[in-house]
């Protein structure tokens, strides 16, 4: 690691530049792992720069059971690397090599965290055994309880501790900078600011681009607070992104965010909603369509393990649920409850239908109310609200349907290199290497294996500079004109970020997430673009502590919205369907989900043979379907495979 200065202007302070081999951007689970398997390559030149190693989905979230994916390990489950990849390829749109190398993969990352002391439970014969999730034939899920994913970050920082690998926190990177190379793009470094609003320059050979999920671009949401989501920085560098219409969205609390899976629906609480103020005009909104009661709890039951809105489950399965919470909240504007201290109206334990009976009954869970069954099958789940002061016991919980993962994102190969930026590795959530619907735990498993295979190929590339430096001073500079002008602009802006925001939020939440139609998307999308030219020319008001923070980050989530919005609103305009986690309502809609008014446009499953790719060029999107890769089939004879691994032609 070398520290350099760069002059922007004449009159400004230079600006203190560090050149390193590989940049880690962002310390959540998928930046952990890459900074660690890099330094066991070799690659000693490293740095994870971070908001903060507390900062992210990954250390700050969990589930009832949160799932970790990986390729069955126990007796008697006969698994294997196809096998698994066809489990990701089913619901389509992802690429067959994307999913044999996550497939292949996963044994390898399980065990790494494994071997760093997670604790996945393992039976006295050293099998670790496993269960079925959603998308799941194969009993491949595993877990180490709510914060599966915690307890990996936490593993992960010690051994980058250990490793002594440098990290520097409060760094908010705010522009990828790239040169030219042929035709293509090649990154060379990014700018950030700190919490004091200094500007930072990093000149990187390679950057691992691991900043997560568009957490804040969404009022109705499980992502916690803490996670904003950078990909907007990628979009603008001109990274070409895929599936973003894909995302998934589910039943969680609000008051403190947290998936309502699991035990939470098993034991099966009442739903009610409430006028504006919480306590008047209660009703049991879901008897108004589900009108058996026996049908309703064994529904409620099923979102337990059928946790995502799936549209294929909204005409009488369990999604049902979700839809009409939503219509609750967002169509009729009520607000809604699940409650643990009340069976619903006409719950008899004895007429539940077999497999919810049955499964309580083995779980020794058939107390006379959901919290008793709660205590008895999870005490933890209810502990959990106690520590974040809400009592199960005393008080009923305000739910929503939220937006909780984003299964597209940047487009990159086999590698998880940046299919149009040479040195960019996008993994984590931010890499968008899921299709239409994906397994349970899959999004953990992903972001392990995208950064061991970004670590052994930089690897193999070895340690020669990768551009020339007087190009990366050359882009740094123009990128820290702008950067200056555009909060030169926020200090004197009348635009207040918060209202912005908020606004910016409530559109996607509104026209981009769970229930989408092209009129809604318009007049979301041409909100969105007015507001970004304002906001590109008038700047937005912040102030205080981490205020250049604050502002950069609005700027790349405007523009992040305004693809996404894009990206969907083409994807309803090619006749795509519903699938997934997300309905298109059309007035020509031919099938009839409740409520009755909403025509649901069905799947084409022409598309599941396609990937949408989006870029931001020239202040506008590009969308294209392209055939999805197929899954590679390879002979795999032991003596050839060895010939061109020990020759590097793997890469
Ligand atoms: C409620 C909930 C439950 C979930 N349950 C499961 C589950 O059971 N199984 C599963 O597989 N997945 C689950 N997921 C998804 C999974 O947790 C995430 O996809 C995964 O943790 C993301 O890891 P990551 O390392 O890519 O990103 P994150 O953990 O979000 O880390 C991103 C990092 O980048 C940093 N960062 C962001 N922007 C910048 C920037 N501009 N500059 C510097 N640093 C930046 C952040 O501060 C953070 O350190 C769940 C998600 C939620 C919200």
């Amino acid at each position: 690691m070398t520290t350099f200065s760069i002059n922007c202007n004449n009159d400004d302070e230079p600006v203190l530049a560090t050149r390193v081999h590989t940049l880690i951007v962002g310390s959540g689970a998928a930046g952990l792992n890459a900074a660690v398997q890099l330094k066991r390559h070799g690659i000693d030149d490293l740095l994870i720069v971070t908001e903060g190693l507390k900062m992210g989905t990954s250390i700050n979230t969990g589930s009832d059971k949160q799932t970790y994916y990986k390729m069955s390990l126990c007796s008697g489950d006969g698994d294997s690397p196809y096998a698994m990849a066809e489990s990701y390829l089913n619901a389509g749109g992802m690429h067959g090599d994307l999913a044999l190398v996550e497939s292949a993969l996963s044994t390898r990352a399980f065990f790494n965290l494994v071997q760093l002391g997670v604790r996945f439970p393992q039976d006295r014969w050293g099998q670790f055994p496993g269960y079925k999730t959603d998308h799941d034939p194969a009993r491949r899920a595993t877990s180490v309880g709510p914060y599966t994913s915690r307890e990996m970050c936490l593993a992960l920082i010690a051994e980058v501790q250990r490793l002594k690998i440098a990290v520097q926190e409060r760094c908010y990177v705010h522009k990828l900078l790239t040169v030219k190379e042929g035709d293509n793009l090649r990154v060379c470094g990014a700018l950030a600011v700190n919490a004091q609003g200094k500007h930072i320059a990093l000149a990187a050979d390679n950057i691992i681009f691991a900043v997560g999920g568009p957490g804040a671009l969404y009022q109705t949401s499980v992502y916690p607070a803490v996670q904003t989501g950078a990909i907007g920085v990628a979009l603008e560098a001109g990274a070409v992104a895929q599936n973003l219409q894909e995302s998934q969205y589910g039943l969680a609390s609000t008051q403190f965010r947290w998936n309502l899976s699991g035990s939470y629906m098993q034991v099966i609480p009442t739903f009610f909603s409430t006028a504006d103020d919480g306590v008047s005009d209660v009703r049991e909104f879901l008897r108004d369509t589900i009108t058996e009661a026996p049908k309703l709890c064994g529904l409620i039951f099923r979102k337990g393990y059928q946790w995502p809105f799936d549209v294929r489950k909204v005409k009488d399965g369990s999604s049902l649920i979700d839809l009409l919470v939503y219509n609750e909240s967002v169509i009729k504007g009520r607000r809604v409850f699940m409650d643990f201290r009340i069976n619903p109206t006409g719950f008899e334990i004895n007429a539940l239908d077999s497999e919810a009976h049955e499964y309580l009954a083995r779980s020794g869970a058939l107390q006379a109310t959901p919290i008793a069954r709660l205590e008895q099958m999870n005490p933890g789940a209810v502990e959990l609200y106690r520590t974040h002061k809400i009592d199960l016991h005393q008080v009923p919980l305000e739910i929503a349907l939220c937006a909780q993962h984003n299964n597209g994102g940047l487009a990159a190969n086999h590698w998880w290199e940046s299919v149009n930026i040479k040195g960019l590795f996008p993994i984590g959530e931010v890499n968008g290497s899921h299709g239409v619907a994906r397994p349970g735990g899959s999004a953990l498993n992903a972001g392990q294996v995208g950064g061991i295979r970004a670590a052994e190929y930089i690897a193999s590339r070895g340690n020669k500079s990768a551009f020339d430096l007087n190009d990366f001073e050359a882009a740094a500079e123009a990128a820290l004109r702008d950067t200056k002008w555009f909060l030169k602009r926020c200090k004197r802006s009348k635009s207040s970020l918060e209202e912005g925001a908020s606004a910016m939020r409530a559109r996607m939440s509104r026209a981009g997430a769970q229930i989408r139609s092209a009129a809604a998307l318009e007049e979301a999308l041409e909100a969105a673009q007015q507001a970004f030219a304002w906001l590109q020319v008038e700047g937005c008001a912040v102030a205080g502590k981490g205020a250049a923070v604050k502002a950069l980050n609005f700027r790349q989530l405007s523009l992040a919205q305004l693809v996404y919005l894009e990206t969907i609103l083409y994807y309803v305009g090619c006749g795509a369907g519903s699938r997934g986690s997300a309905m298109v309502v059309k007035d020509d809609g031919i099938d009839h989900p409740h409520p009755e008014e909403w025509l649901m446009e069905p799947e084409n499953p022409e598309f599941r043979e396609m990937v949408l790719e989006s870029v931001f060029e020239d202040g506008a999107t590009r969308n294209q379907w392209v055939g999805r890769r197929p899954l590679p089939v390879e002979e795999s004879w032991f003596e050839r495979v060895w010939a061109d691994y020990r020759a590097g032609r793997i890469f």
